[in-house]
C-alpha cells in the first residue's frame, strides 16, 4: 500500500504518520517528490486500520497495490482450478451444463425435468428446495423433502446435483443429499453462511450479488476458501443496471476479468440475468464463445404453470435446440461437453 500526502505536507506530518505504521511492525519507504511525498508501506497490513491513517494530519489517500484477496488471487495461484462434483470436474477442459427447474415443486416434475435435461447432455441437475423469494408470500421451496426428491433423480438418471443453501439449517440438509451448494445472489456478501459454506466440505457455486462489484465478489470467494474449503465455482448471472427490458444485466465482461484475476472456474446463468426465455440461447452461445467454463439454465416441462421463473425457462424442445447449436462454440473454445 502506498500512502499519499497532501502537497507541501511538513516534515513533523510525514513523521507522524511513518511513526504510526511502523509501530504496528510494518516497514516504510520514503519517496520524497518535489510537492508531494509518498510512503510506501511494506508488510502486513491487516494490522493497520486505513481509517485511523487517514485522520492523521496532511495524509491525502492511501492507494492499495495488491487486492485484499489472497487464495483466490491468480497472482499467488496462476494455474487454473478445477473443482469436482460427484463425478463431473469442472475445469479448462468441459463445458459443464447445469440445467433444470427453478424450483423443485412435485418428485414426478422434478424426475421429468431430469431425464429430459440428462438426454440432452446436462451434467449436473439444478433444482431449488430453499427458494430466496423476493415476496415472502411466494412459493419458498419444499426444503429437506425437495432436497431428497433431488437425489433420488440424479441417482435416477445418473445426473450429480446443486442446490441454494440460504441457511446453517439448510447446508445442514444439503450435506445429506446433494453434490454441491450453491449461494445465491442475494446472499453473497452473508458472510456467515459463506463461513459456513466454506465449513461444509461441499463444493461452492458461488454466484454475483446483484450489485456486487468483481472485487467484491472475489472477497466473498476468499470467504469461503480461508475456511479450508478451495473448491469454489463463480457464476455470473446479471447486475442491475438502469436498464429494464432484461430482468438484470448480463456482464460477459465479467468473464475474462475474472479470468485475468483469478483461478477459480466460470460459468454463466443467462436465465437469472435475463428474465426471458427467448434471450437465453443467443447469450448462452456468447458465453461459451468468451471462455465460459459452463453455464446454468433453467428448464421446465411446463413454463407456464412453474412455481417459480417460469418466463425464464426453456421447454424440453428448446433446451435441446440450444445443447445442438452450442457445438460449435464448445469447439471453437477447445473443450468437450
Ligand atoms: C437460482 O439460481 O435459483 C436463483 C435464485 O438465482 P440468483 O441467486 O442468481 O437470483
Ligand atoms: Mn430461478
Amino acid at each position: 500500500m502506498i500512502i499519499v500526502m497532501k502537497p507541501h505536507a511538513p516534515e513533523d506530518a510525514v513523521q507522524r504518520v511513518t511513526k504510526a505504521v511502523e509501530s504496528k511492525g510494518l516497514e516504510t519507504h520514503l519517496s520524497r517528490g518535489k510537492e508531494v511525498t509518498i510512503i510506501g508501506v511494506v508488510g502486513d497490513k491487516n494490522r493497520l486500520c486505513n481509517d485511523n491513517i487517514l485522520l492523521l494530519p496532511f495524509v491525502d489517500k492511501l492507494v492499495p497495490i495488491t487486492e485484499s484477496y489472497k487464495l483466490v488471487n491468480k497472482k499467488f495461484h496462476p494455474e487454473p482450478t478445477t473443482v469436482t462434483v460427484g463425478n463431473h470436474i469442472i475445469g479448462p477442459n468441459t463445458l459443464t451444463v447445469m440445467a433444470g427447474p427453478c424450483a423443485v415443486e412435485t418428485r414426478e416434475q422434478l424426475f421429468i425435468i431430469a431425464r429430459n435435461v440428462k438426454a440432452a447432455g446436462a451434467q449436473i441437475l439444478r433444482g431449488g428446495a430453499y427458494k430466496p423469494r423476493t415476496s415472502p408470500y411466494s412459493f419458498q421451496g419444499l426444503e429437506e423433502e425437495g432436497l431428497r426428491y433431488m437425489q433420488e433423480a440424479g441417482r435416477e438418471f445418473g445426473l450429480n446435483t446443486i442446490c441454494e443453501v440460504i441457511s446453517q439449517e439448510a447446508i445442514n440438509a444439503a450435506v445429506k443429499y446433494v453434490d454441491m451448494i450453491q449461494i445465491g445472489a442475494r446472499n453473497m456478501q452473508n458472510f456467515q453462511l459463506l463461513r459456513e459454506a466454506g465449513k461444509s466440505g461441499l463444493p461452492v457455486l458461488l454466484k454475483r450479488g446483484i450489485a456486487a462489484t468483481i472485487d467484491e465478489w472475489l472477497n466473498a470467494a476468499e470467504y469461503i476458501i480461508s475456511e479450508g474449503n478451495p473448491n469454489v465455482v463463480l457464476c455470473e448471472r446479471g447486475i442491475r443496471t438502469y436498464e429494464t427490458a432484461t430482468r438484470n444485466t448480463l456482464d460477459l465482461s465479467a468473464v475474462p476479468v475474472i479470468r485475468s484475476k483469478t483461478h477459480l472456474p466460470i460459468i454463466v446463468d443467462p436465465s437469472h440475468a435475463t428474465g426471458v426465455y427467448s434471450y437465453v440461447p443467443p447469450l448462452a452461445k456468447a458465453a461459451v464463445a468468451c471462455g465460459a467454463d459452463g453455464l446454468m439454465i433453467e428448464v421446465h416441462n411446463d413454463p407456464e404453470h412453474a412455481l417459480s421463473d417460469g418466463p425464464q425457462s426453456l421447454t424440453f424442445d428448446r433446451f435441446d435446440r440450444l445443447m445442438e447449436d452450442l457445438n460449435p462454440y464448445i469447439q471453437l473454445s477447445e473443450r468437450t461437453l
